[in-house]
């Protein structure tokens, strides 16, 4: 069984965003950008299944700039076995990664795939659930855990749910998006870096894999948020009370 892992390059999740003057949007430019967390995280999970003999290959797919290939390198260091890159120079939603997406899955047709729950970049939280539905697959998103019956051809997802563990079993093939505890990711080692140097990289464009990238919503405008005012020191409890009840309306 193959297994398909979309894995998206974003602004690093220790860079402070800064919005750019104009309001199009945040600052990308010279701004240190990394592999999705979730991403990372979707992807040790491929590379776990396969080391345990329950998948043949891990495929890694990153769509947007040329500058993908690097996140796609990372990927391929830790373990994916070949990559394929969508590049695109017109920013990507959702719904556009989506039917990418399903395309190459027409293309590969793996048993499997893996996606982040969520991009820290646009927080959408809408990729895996589009695929699915565009796929009519089975999905389960925010997979903390994820147990593959081969035999059986089901795969048994665990998701953290308000107020407890919600477990799913789905018939293959089918999407799963991956959460926070689901695993630990690897870190690349050096031999591996370079072996992935020599690892294949495929490449398309959108419109070779007939996909019409028009959107159909445009983002108005990025603001900051609010900045915090600073904060008093009360010097009792009956103060700090009595500002909650008669300045904050707190109480
Ligand atoms: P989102 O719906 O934008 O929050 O993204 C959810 C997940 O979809 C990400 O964690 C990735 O696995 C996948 N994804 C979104 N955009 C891309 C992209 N440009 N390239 C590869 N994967 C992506």
């Amino acid at each position: 069984m193959k297994i398909m892992v979309a894995i998206k390059r974003v602004v690093d999740y220790a860079v402070k965003i800064r919005v750019k003057p104009d309001k199009t949007g945040v600052e990308t430019n010279n701004v240190k950008m990394s592999m999705n967390p979730f991403c990372e995280i979707a992807l040790e999970e491929a590379l776990r299944i396969r080391e345990a003999g329950l998948a043949s290959e891990v495929v890694a797919v990153s769509m947007g700039p040329a500058q993908c290939v690097d996140t796609l390198r990372t990927g391929l260091a830790m373990g994916a076995d070949r990559g394929i890159h969508v590049e695109s120079t017109t920013g990507l939603n959702p719904l556009n990664v989506a039917k990418i997406f399903t395309r190459l899955v027409e293309l590969e047709k793996p048993g499997l795939i893996f996606l982040g729950k969520q991009a820290i970049d646009d927080d959408c939280n809408q990729t895996g659930q589009m695929v699915a539905g565009l796929l009519r697959w089975p999905q389960a998103t925010f997979a903390s855990k994820v147990v593959l019956d081969k035999e059986k051809q089901v795969a048994t997802v665990e998701r953290e749910v308000d107020g407890g563990l919600e477990t799913l079993s789905l018939d293959l093939p089918a999407v799963i998006t991956t959460d926070l505890r689901l695993n630990q990711p690897r870190y690349a080692t050096l031999p591996n870096i370079m072996k992935a140097k020599s690892k294949v990289i495929k490449k398309y464009t959108p419109q070779e894999l007939n996909v019409d990238i028009r959107s159909d919503f445009e983002v108005v405008q990025v603001t900051e948020p609010a900045k915090r005012k600073a904060g008093v020191i009360v010097s009792s409890v009956d103060e700090l009370i009595d500002k909650l009840k008669n300045e904050a309306h707190a109480i």
